[in-house]
């Protein structure tokens, strides 16, 4: 009895308190209306009339975050003969790394220009050569220069060399000074002469190309062409040779980009390179023109004839060696640009570059046999 009078007034007493809870909880939702009202008041006052805009982002974000990424590549694996590492277009040769190549696709600069209806410009004479895709780059660069100044003096006064001429060339200098190491002149198989993606120019009025003038035009506009100024003041303390203005070396457009754009010599750029590998962050690099390139390292299997080299599919690429340990993958997400498209071989000599585009991937590498029959003559004493 006693306990369903104790329950009775318990609910009482619990229908009392909801009442007061109610009472409250409208209390505070009046109040809580009346100061959200006083907010909203001041911010109509203040907001922008694209206020409704300004909240989209946030949705946009979160769509992207949960759709594939179209620009994400999609890989597969390649086997690359391990002593291509030794070949390509970012082989890093100087007073450290030797050049182990002997199988460049070379042409002569004067047959090219022959061949093309190019006379802006020349080279010493018809044994003046480079490798077969450096060619198009450096015309269309003087082309450019030519339209721009209407001078027609420049000459190539360096081009391609073999270990022989390299070494005649050392051996000349060491007559002329009587020391017992040259300072001036590369070690025979220690110039990136010997490559055939190096030339320099000069000038047919004083023979003396400082780049500067109208020449300042091609020193700073190289690397839209694929080149770099290879040996600077800056970097002299790196390259271990002194200022040459007029020494040019080719890379391909992306990477002459990045070097220059970060104010980098190449051994510097080669070292960056290595922390880019396949497995981590990959380096974006994207030109003037808005084309986007993607670039990783892969070391080279050296214990084993062949390393396996991860490639994207359905993507350009292009496969480089580095000359010290490893490979340089470049990937053209936007395309091969128009100025490096260039067939390996259509010089007649094998190809000199490990270059691959397109989906499958057979690089079958030919033996390095050294051919140095394309001696390129030249009278100047320097790197
Ligand atoms: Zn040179």
């Amino acid at each position: 009895m006693s306990k369903q009078k104790l329950s009775k007034e318990k609910s009482l007493q619990r229908t009392k308190m909801y009442a007061q809870l109610i009472a409250c909880v409208a209390v505070l939702g009046a109040g809580a209306y009346m100061v959200k009202n006083a907010f909203d008041d001041s911010k109509t006052v203040s907001q922008s009339p694209y206020y409704e805009d300004t909240e989209l982002p946030e949705i946009t974000t979160e769509q992207a975050t949960t759709e594939p990424d179209p620009n994400k590549l999609l890989f597969e694996s390649s086997n690359i003969a391990t002593k291509d590492k030794y070949k390509g277009d970012l082989i890093l040769v100087n007073n450290d790394h030797q050049y182990f190549g002997g199988d460049e696709d070379l042409v002569s600069i004067m047959e090219m220009n022959d061949k093309t209806g190019r006379d802006f410009f020349t080279a010493v004479d018809y044994t003046y050569t480079i490798q077969g895709c450096v060619y198009e780059p450096l015309a269309q660069m003087v082309e450019d220069f030519y339209n721009k100044y209407f001078n027609d003096t420049l000459i190539i006064y360096g081009s391609f060399r073999s270990t022989e001429f390299q070494q005649q060339l050392y051996d000349d200098d060491l007559a002329n000074t009587g020391e017992g190491e040259s300072t001036r002149v590369a070690k025979p198989g220690f110039s990136e002469h010997e490559t055939g993606y190096a030339f320099d120019f000069s000038e047919t009025e004083n023979y003396d190309y400082d780049g500067t003038g109208d020449f300042a035009w091609i020193n700073e506009n190289c690397f839209k062409y694929g080149f770099i100024v290879r040996y600077t003041e800056e970097k002299e303390g790196i390259t271990q040779i002194q200022d040459e203005p007029w020494h040019f070396r080719y890379v391909g457009i992306p990477h002459a980009y990045y070097i220059t754009k970060n104010g980098i010599c190449l051994e510097e750029y080669i070292d960056l390179l290595r922390s880019y590998v396949y497995e981590g962050e990959h380096l974006e690099i994207t030109d003037d023109s808005g084309k986007s390139y993607e670039v990783y390292f892969v070391p080279s299997d050296d214990g084993s004839d062949t390393t396996m080299v991860p490639v994207p599919v359905g993507k350009e690429y292009t496969i480089s060696g580095n000359n010290v340990d490893g490979f340089i993958v470049t990937v053209y997400k936007d395309g091969i640009p128009e100025l490096m498209k260039y067939e390996p071989g259509s010089a007649g000599s094998s190809s000199g570059d490990s270059e691959n585009s397109g989906e499958d991937d057979s690089d079958v590498s030919d033996d390095s046999s050294t051919d140095d029959t394309a001696d390129s003559g030249e009278d100047s004493a320097e790197y």
